[in-house]
């Protein structure tokens, strides 16, 4: 069965094709993205698997003739992956938020489509997106089952004390104001991975997942179900992350707003969009960066650093307490695949249970160059390919790096749903 997964921005639409001969049997095909779409120099870039890529420059004015360039290019002559767009059984949507109406995927019908219009609400700069772009494909492929999979839904299992605020009741009830957590399509497909792989009981089982990426959080899951999650009602809550702040004091919004003389959206814009790695180190937001700069010797970006590692194990933490224990702790997404420093940090903390990783970092002081420079080098020292784990083989509690993949989730989603 070709599903074919599609991640729809404001001015963007990623996309994969794979063909899923089964949940474990499946080949990508061909992904792309493309960017700009509405202005005159909207760009496709289009990566067959085993052919040359194709790259176009040129107009598309909105998201229906975006779905058109993207299907032309898929089944494009000489990169093209399949004859015609009959052979797509089902095309697969990201959606970012779906608040406490979706606990799981859903088939699009018009009741689905009120009801993600609504969420816009919790998620203005996603969910209006992702409404073009079901639109988009449902006006260029009108026979095709088209499924929603939500960021949030893997989360709605979170008990009321653990996703309710403690604020005045009302606002809950009147704006749906609780927490959703995110990411919730990377941690479902870790976690379920994570089952397989170290061969534990789905039903009796303790997993920490830490996606550590651009947007990071972590989540404690028991016997494969949510129990809580970082991200709150956005996903600005939680940890320190490229550009976000992750938890702060609530009273310093209205203090640094009117110390600065903001408009709560330019508030809100600074703690999304210029905080976190950023906003610390005053230089970048990506983390390969931040090593370099703490591997010279800046202050600001070390700072940044040792607050990931901090802001990591106090989740962990939380989580281990609060679910009696631990099995299991998973690291995926970008930072954290890429490079084995960040759990060997974060896992010192948890000597104290039996925890021991396969190897350890030679230089232990956190203030000293050295230190961030053998993080640095780690990626290449300890370069850790697909699933493994990276505790040694005596560890009381294991550590495993589970490279993430939300596309095969909502590929595995959809066809779950389309076939039913
Ligand atoms: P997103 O949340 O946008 O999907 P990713 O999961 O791709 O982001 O993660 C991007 C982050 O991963 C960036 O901060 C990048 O610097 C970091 N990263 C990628 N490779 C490495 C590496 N080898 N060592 C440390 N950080 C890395």
């Amino acid at each position: 069965m070709k599903i074919l997964v599609i991640n729809c921005g404001s001015s963007s639409i990623k996309y994969q094709l794979l063909d899923m001969r089964s949940e474990e049997d499946y080949s990508l095909l061909a992904k792309g993205n493309l960017e700009k779409i509405g202005l005159p120099d909207s760009k496709i870039t289009h990566k067959p698997t085993g052919k040359d890529p194709l790259v176009k420059v040129g107009p598309v004015a909105d998201h229906t003739e975006g779905m058109k360039v993207v299907l032309d290019a898929l089944t494009d002559k000489v990169s093209g992956v399949i004859a015609n767009f009959e052979e797509i059984d089902a095309v697969g949507h990201r959606i970012v938020q779906g608040a406490d109406f979706f606990n799981g995927p859903a088939l699009v019908d018009e009741e689905v489509m009120e009801k993600i219009q609504i969420c816009c609400d919790f998620a203005p700069l996603h969910n209006p997106a992702h409404i073009l772009g079901i639109r988009a494909m449902q006006a260029v492929l009108p026979s095709v089952p088209q499924v929603v999979v939500f960021d949030t839904a893997f989360h709605q299992t979170m008990k009321p004390e653990a996703y309710m605020y403690a604020l005045p009741y009302e606002y809950y009830e009147k704006y749906r104001v609780r927490r959703y957590g995110a990411h919730g399509t990377s941690h479902k497909y870790v976690s379920q991975r994570a089952i397989q792989f170290a061969g534990l009981d789905p039903e009796n089982s303790r997993i920490i997942t830490c996606h550590i990426g651009n947007g990071s959080s972590v989540t404690a899951v028991k016997n494969g179900k949510c129990f809580d999650t970082s991200m709150g009602f956005t996903p600005l809550e939680g940890m320190i992350m490229g550009t976000r702040c992750g938890c702060i004091d609530a009273s310093l919004v209205p203090y640094i707003q009117k110390k600065e003389n903001m408009t709560p959206d330019e508030m809100t814009a600074m703690m999304n969009k210029k905080s976190g790695f950023l906003g610390l180190s005053g230089k970048t937001s990506d983390m390969r960066d931040i090593l370099g700069f703490a591997a010279e010797g800046d202050e600001r970006s070390q700072l940044a650093v040792r607050k990931l590692i901090l802001d990591i194990t106090k989740l962990i933490g939380q989580y281990i307490a609060e679910m009696c224990g631990v099995d299991l702790i998973v690291f995926t997404a970008g930072i954290a695949e890429n490079n084995p420093w960040l759990p060997v940090n974060i896992c010192e903390h948890f000597k104290y249970m039996g925890l021991k990783m396969a190897w350890e970092m030679e230089n232990k002081c956190k203030k000293s160059v050295e230190f961030y420079k053998e993080c640095q080098a780690s990626v290449k020292a300890h370069e850790v390919k697909d699933e493994a784990y990276i505790s040694a083989p005596d560890s009381a509690v294991k550590v495993a790096m589970i490279p993430t993949n939300e596309e095969l989730m909502i590929a595995i989603d959809t066809m779950r749903l389309a076939t039913k």
